[in-house]
């Protein structure tokens, strides 16, 4: 029996991705191991999403380069670098990599590992697939905790000329609503409260006609899950009844994640956001017209080619003008095989896009402050979910329905309860308080 041990870099789809190649090998009796010492296959699922990812999984291959020089120990990557770089990575004589594997192609694996021991094969396999929705690989091996991710659709048709999650991941498709409900029923009776759904544009989740609203409907049917999240969605897909359920459903949380990326209709333009500065605060405005309590929450990328100090300053201005509970803010990071790449110089000076992102991110903070202090007093009910936080082992830790960390005196109470919590303090990330009373939930 082959011993694995893989190793996962980037977003929570890698993450979920990860469960079902576990789930894959284990059904084909492999062992998986937790540590890289004993293993006879290395995994590595990566990211291509920023250059650092990928640098760090090239550092990552080499170290292992020495920690298997005269063992048997193969090693496969994963992910998006293996679409996006399998020539590169297997043809740098420097890098020992025995097989790769793209997104789609992970039921393949067991015949691409064994394949290792017959010459003659093909060691990778990048296909995209239209269909591949992996709907009959439920992971069984999840970490234990109160949320489990769940991947509803795969893919990307946006071509957003910075990100290469279309080449990496290939077109959108969606899994049967009554598929993921299933996997769903099963995850409650595993004793998860909360459920995310996942999807690299999750909104525009489409079965047969059978939208999002009504995936999140119908979830929200589900006994025994109390909150349903989502994430990431785009602004182009958010039509009002969309907004209305999940303002309607309690069980759906009050958090709309709006990824900004520029306040300027030139670079969103460029950038082929498919939306206007206009449309953007239409959207805001329209949200929190249906529920004034609405988070909001975004990501914003500096220093798009081309962006001169005033387009930089719509961004500020839009930020000012919606004051998100919290931005995710990177400098522009240019990707090869995207359209950008091909098309726009990355010109905007290094030091400029440092000025912007800290100028940014101190923004936020003033906005995150501000709209966390504002709670205080209000009473949130909140899911626990560490019995300590990173700093004191007399606290614990949970989340409100904004997804916001809530921190409070340890008390007899476990992970996974709900509790009302009575705000007494804020930072710009966290709220403080007192426990209430415990919720029957
Ligand atoms: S919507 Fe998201 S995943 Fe799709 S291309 Fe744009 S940034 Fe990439």
């Amino acid at each position: 029996m082959k011993k694995i041990y893989i190793e996962t870099y980037g977003c929570q789809m890698n993450e979920y991705d990860s469960e079902i190649v576990k789930t894959v090998l284990k059904k084909s009796n492999y062992e998986l191991i937790d540590s890289l010492d004993d293993a006879d296959v290395v995994l590595l699922n990566t990211c291509s999403v920023r250059d650092n990812a990928n640098r760090k999984v090239y550092g990552r291959i080499h170290r292992i380069k020495h920690q298997r020089n005269g063992r048997g120990m193969k090693i496969g990557v994963l992910g998006c670098m293996a679409t996006n770089f399998r020539k590169k990575l297997l043809e740098n004589p420097s890098l020992p990599i025995d097989f790769i594997a793209g997104p789609d192609s992970y039921k393949r694996l067991p015949e691409l590992i064994e394949g290792l021991d017959n010459e003659g094969k093909d060691h990778f396999d990048v296909t995209l697939s239209e269909f591949e929705t992996y709907a009959d690989v439920y992971p069984t091996s999840r970490e234990k905790g109160v949320n489990a991710w769940i991947a509803v659709m795969r893919g990307c048709n946006n071509f957003c000329t910075f990100c290469v999650v279309p080449y990496t991941r290939g077109r959108e498709r969606s899994r049967a609503p009554e598929n993921v409900k299933e996997e769903v029923e099963w995850l409650a009776s595993e004793g998860f409260r909360q459920v995310t759904l996942l999807g690299q544009n999750v909104n525009s989740y489409n079965y047969e006609g059978r939208d999002f609203a009504y995936l999140l409907e119908m979830v929200s049917r589900v006994d025994g899950i109390e909150r349903i999240r989502f994430t990431a969605p785009h602004p182009k897909d958010f039509p009002r009844r969309l907004l209305q359920v999940i303002a309607a459903h309690p069980k759906v949380c009050n958090q709309v994640h709006l990824p900004l990326q520029a306040g300027n209709d030139r670079i969103l333009d460029m950038m082929n956001r498919t939306y206007t500065q206009k449309e953007y605060l239409l959207l805001v405005d329209e949200i929190r017209e249906i529920n004034p309590e609405m988070v909001l929450t975004t990501d914003i990328i500096v220093g798009f080619p081309t962006e001169t100090d005033a387009e930089f300053g719509d961004t500020v201005r839009m930020m000012e003008e919606v004051e998100f509970d919290s931005a995710f803010i990177f400098k522009y990071s240019e990707r090869p095989q995207t359209v950008a790449a091909r098309k726009f110089p990355d010109d905007v000076p290094e030091a400029e896009k440092t000025e912007r992102i800290v100028r940014l991110n101190e923004i936020q903070r003033e906005h995150s402050l501000k709209r966390n202090r504002a709670h205080i007093g209000e009473v949130h009910e909140v899911l626990i979910d560490e019995e300590n936080t990173k700093k004191s082992d007399e606290h614990f830790k949970g989340r409100n329905d904004g997804n916001k960390i809530v921190i409070f005196s340890k008390g007899n109470y476990r992970q996974g309860q709900f509790v009302d919590v009575k705000i007494s303090d804020a930072t710009p990330n966290v709220l403080r308080g007192e426990v209430e009373r415990v919720l029957e939930k």
